[in-house]
């Protein structure tokens, strides 16, 4: 697509003026069979960094000098920094989603109801993981990729995680603090894709995200709120992984509300 309807490079390129920083973020498209020369080109012309989506989030690691503790749990990135003169690869779709949940809820020794065991649950429970969760319900809809991720997230970081095969209404316990749904269901063009959740599971003092980005007033999102819960959209945690990996390339804080509103103005128009 061209890049100025990218919502990612308009984001991130809307962060750059407002700071007045001399960069610029630009969207390529690589064939998978070239990406080893792709990344050999970006480090042969210095670039500070580069995001990348899928499906080279796992196949670029072959070519990277190193990998950050999450990316390495995860073994998935999404994003990659120049230290020194190495390319080291880093996760920022679960930190983004963690600096987001922070403003309503802190992560560490929480209860945690997680709907999905794809890619970006993994990024969000791995890092929850980190960030001191008590305890994750893996809820998919597959057995053998829920099963996948609660091992792999009670092998390789301190949370206790269980799975459960999603085949029917689900109820979520009492005892979550959180419910996140990081699976695919709600994204345009799927607009009125609703989890099979019993909603009166939901409880007021429970916080509610969704990863879907688009639209950002998912069913979810309204369900929770008219249940009285604190409800996080998956702009939050879009923004803030732009943010981190702003802050990863030029050692600058962007003001995520800047780059809030050119999303809003995407997605809302
Ligand atoms: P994957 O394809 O890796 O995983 C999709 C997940 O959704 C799987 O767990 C799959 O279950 C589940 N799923 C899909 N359809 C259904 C359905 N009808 N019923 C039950 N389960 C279903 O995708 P990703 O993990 O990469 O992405 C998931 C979502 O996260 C995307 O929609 C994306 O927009 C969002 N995302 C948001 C980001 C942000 O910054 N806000 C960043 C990254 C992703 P199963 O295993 O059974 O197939």
């Amino acid at each position: 697509m061209p890049a100025a309807e990218n919502p990612t490079v308009a984001m991130v390129e809307a962060a750059y003026r407002h700071h007045k920083l001399d960069w610029r973020y630009i969207n390529c498209e690589v064939q998978p069979a070239l990406l080893g020369s792709a990344v050999r080109g970006a480090k042969a012309m210095g670039w500070a960094g580069f995001n990348c989506s899928i499906p080279h989030k796992v196949a670029v690691i072959d070519h990277l000098d190193g990998l950050g503790e999450s990316a390495g749990i995860m073994e998935a990135v999404n994003t990659v920094v120049r230290r020194g003169d190495k390319y080291i690869g880093e996760n920022t779709d679960g930190k983004g989603f963690v600096q987001a949940l922070r403003e309503a809820i802190d992560p560490n020794g929480k209860s945690v109801v997680l709907f999905g065991a794809g890619g970006a649950a993994r990024a969000v429970s791995v890092e929850l993981a980190l960030a001191g969760a008590r305890h994750i319900l893996v809820v998919n809809r597959s057995n053998e990729r829920g099963r996948v991720l609660a091992d792999l997230l009670n092998e390789r970081t301190p949370v206790s995680a269980v799975q459960v095969v999603w085949d029917s209404t689900f109820s979520v316990p009492k005892d979550a603090d959180m419910v996140i749904n990081a699976t695919s269901i709600g994204l345009y063009p799927d607009i009125d894709g609703r989890l099979d959740l019993d909603v009166a599971s939901l409880s007021p003092d429970m916080v509610v995200a969704d990863a879907i980005p688009n639209p950002p007033r998912t069913r979810l999102i309204r369900d929770a709120e008219a249940r009285g819960c604190r409800a996080l959209d998956g702009l939050g945690m879009l923004v803030n992984q732009g943010v981190i990996g702003i802050k990863y390339w030029t050692g600058v804080d962007v003001d995520a509300s800047v780059m809030r509103r050119t999303l809003e103005d995407i997605f809302f128009s």
